[in-house]
């Protein structure tokens, strides 16, 4: 399913129209669920990359600042000083500063939450930051956490939640009963953050 209400189906080559008409079916709850949530969604927030612009950090707004000559983007305050020279360098440097806070507040997330899962004998699941179009994350049987890089601009809660989320797979990898009762053992407000989560725009950049 894609942000604009495509739904794509993958079958194997041969697959006969009917099968796939019945899988379609048999999943109409869930889609109907989702189309929802779609629904609910507000419009894209569309943020340029000019001087003054107000960019979300963990849900607060940081104010660009477009100088001459920083090599890396800098934060003071509530201010965040990247490179004026052409805008592929300020976008290219802006994600880097992007990629580098998403590391750090993941990690530390990840480490706050984890103490309980080693418990009952898991592996710590390493990080590795994503821009995925159609998830906020995932964990992977080969012992990956992927985390959406977009996550770093939303607020805290919403981060944590999907860390959880991502958690709990370590011990049930579906979405069962079983599941959703230790998500809510580890976080019992995880419904609201879900909420918050899916009512916030998308972020598209504009030059
Ligand atoms: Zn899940």
């Amino acid at each position: 399913m894609f942000p604009d209400h495509r739904i794509e189906v993958r079958a194997p080559l041969r697959t006969p129209d009917q099968d796939i008409a019945e899988f379609v079916d048999s999943r109409r709850d869930w889609l109907q669920r989702t189309l929802t949530q779609l629904a609910e969604r507000p419009p894209p927030l569309r943020l340029a990359l000019v001087d003054g612009a107000r960019h979300p950090f963990l849900g607060r707004p940081v104010t660009l600042r477009l100088a001459r000559g920083p090599s890396e983007a800098v934060l003071r305050q509530d201010e965040l000083f990247i490179t004026a020279t052409s805008p592929e360098r300020a976008a290219a440097q802006l994600d880097r500063w992007y990629r580098t806070q998403a590391r750090q507040h993941y990690e530390a997330e990840i480490d706050r939450h984890f103490p309980f899962f080693a418990a009952r004998g898991h592996a710590r699941p390493v990080l590795r930051i994503k821009q995925m179009k159609s998830r906020w994350g995932s964990l992977s049987r080969r012992g990956y956490i992927n985390l959406n890089l977009a996550l770093i601009r939303l607020p805290m809660p919403c981060l944590e939640y999907v860390v959880v989320h991502e958690l709990c797979h370590l011990e049930q990898m579906n979405h069962g009963p079983q599941f959703h009762a230790l998500m809510d053992q580890r976080l019992p407000d995880w419904r609201a953050r879900r909420q918050l989560l899916n009512r916030l725009p998308a972020i598209e950049l504009t030059f």
